[in-house]
């Protein structure tokens, strides 16, 4: 028997009545069989939600199964809001995605735990769902340069180019179309620390247009959109 803690991204139907669970970990990516999970009397049931934060008890090598297990967090308020939903399921499609990449998981599965506490908390709870977009980039080692012109290290009149993967001055912002604004809520989230949080100020524009801008990172540098950005966009229109 082994005990593992995660975060259930997905699940599966698999074969007649049971499913399988994808659950992210300070391992990465880990997938649990879960033997008659369909059916409506399951003492499972709570084990298998998605976004539920859960502790279980396996067995088996290759496959493992469900023996038993708690649930940590339901965060069964992720699924009230419809948007916030869909943000939610935005963010936990792209860790999925990529939990095959060789990154830190500790760091990323302790991370997203702290994320999922804000999101409980807060109804402000966007930025943070743009936080964790920004930070994976840092792990995925596509991360922007945020200090300085990335073709010449000019510090004046910056503006941000997703082109050329950061800042950009006055003489090379042939790309850049990001602007002041949104730059400093990009720093303010890229930076943002858990040990000595400060308050994230935004307005609705700069927190539209980093979202834009985390879109077209995505799929710039890592040739990635999830399938919830589209669902999203027919929610908030952009
Ligand atoms: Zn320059």
């Amino acid at each position: 028997m082994e005990i593992i803690e995660g975060i259930i991204l997905k699940q599966i139907n698999y074969k007649e009545s049971s499913k399988i669970i994808y659950l992210y970990t300070k391992n990465g990516l880990i997938s649990v069989l879960v033997h008659g999970s369909n059916k409506l009397k399951s003492p499972y049931l709570n084990l298998v939600r998605v976004f539920s934060q859960v502790k279980l008890h396996v067995s088996g090598k290759n496959l493992k199964t469900l023996r038993d297990g708690e649930v940590i967090n339901n965060n069964l308020e992720f699924t009230k809001d419809f948007d916030k939903y869909t943000y939610i399921l935005h963010l936990t499609e792209i860790i999925y995605y990529f939990s095959g990449h060789d990154h830190d998981h500790e760091k990323l599965y302790l991370f997203l735990n702290k994320i999922f506490k804000q999101l409980r908390l807060t109804d402000d709870y966007i930025p943070f769902i743009n936080m964790a977009e920004l930070k994976l980039l840092y792990l995925l080692g596509v991360q922007p340069m945020l200090d300085k012109c990335v073709i010449c290290g000019s510090t004046n009149n910056l503006t941000f180019s997703v082109e050329d993967g950061g800042l950009c001055c006055e003489l090379h912002k042939e790309n850049a179309v990001f602007q002041k604004e949104t730059i400093t809520l990009l720093k303010s989230l890229y930076y943002y620390d858990f040990n000595n949080p400060q308050p994230i100020s935004y307005n609705k524009n700069s927190l539209m247009n980093l979202r834009l801008l985390i879109d077209e990172y995505y799929e710039y540098h890592l040739n990635y959109r999830s399938k919830s950005r589209k669902m999203l966009k027919e929610l908030i229109s952009y």
